[in-house]
């Protein structure tokens, strides 16, 4: 019987890009689907009203969402800056908050930064060949930490955990990432909200 997991394997990811040879298309995400995202919102609107450039995209290859199933894909940041804070996802809770992920960096430079509702906060460097182990109950968002690199990394997450969005847009996440120097540092975010 065949498998009702209809895409078939394997699949090439441009180590490069981190393009998908898949016959789904990746989502975009632009300075306009990030509304409220940054510290700088004044920054954010200028730059949608420029150019509205991508921020990351990622390929979602639509796994059946059952327990028994891995979602996986490509998470792609382009490099750049809203203010002094560099790219970043989004960043989400999973729906079923106790359920794990997995990062691998293929490309680029980067970071996860996580953090649980009890304010426990953890982040984690990325550099190609390096994995990162996001536990259960952590909200996670990558962020690219380099100025001129894309960051491609490789997730694997159980396929019906869910993305919950909505409690990051209203509070954000509490520590932000910014330009030092030609470093970063991580700060408390003035906009977070209990
Ligand atoms: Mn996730």
């Amino acid at each position: 019987m065949k498998h009702p997991y209809y895409v078939e394997t394997p699949i090439k990811f441009n180590t490069s890009n981190g393009i998908g040879d898949c016959k789904t298309a990746p989502l975009e995400r632009r300075y306009s689907n990030m509304k409220n995202m940054y510290l700088d919102e004044n920054a954010r609107q200028k730059l949608e009203d420029m150019s509205n450039d991508l921020v990351y995209t990622f390929y979602d290859l639509g796994v059946p969402e059952k327990d028994s199933e891995l979602a996986y894909g490509t998470s792609i940041v382009y490099p750049g800056k809203v203010g002094n804070e560099f790219h970043m996802t989004n960043g989400h809770f999973h729906t079923i908050l106790d359920t794990a992920e997995v990062y691998y960096c293929i490309a680029g430079y980067g970071m996860i930064m996580m953090e649980n509702p009890e304010g426990e906060v953890m982040y984690k460097e990325m550099h190609p060949g390096q994995a990162v182990y996001v536990p259960g109950r952590y909200a996670h968002r990558s962020i690219n930490l380099s100025n001129t690199e894309t960051l491609i990394t490789f997730y694997v997450f159980r396929s019906d955990a869910g993305h919950d969005y909505g409690s990051i847009k209203e509070t954000g996440f509490r520590k932000l990432v910014v330009a030092d120097g030609n470093g970063w540092k991580v700060i408390c975010n003035p906009k977070w909200k209990e």
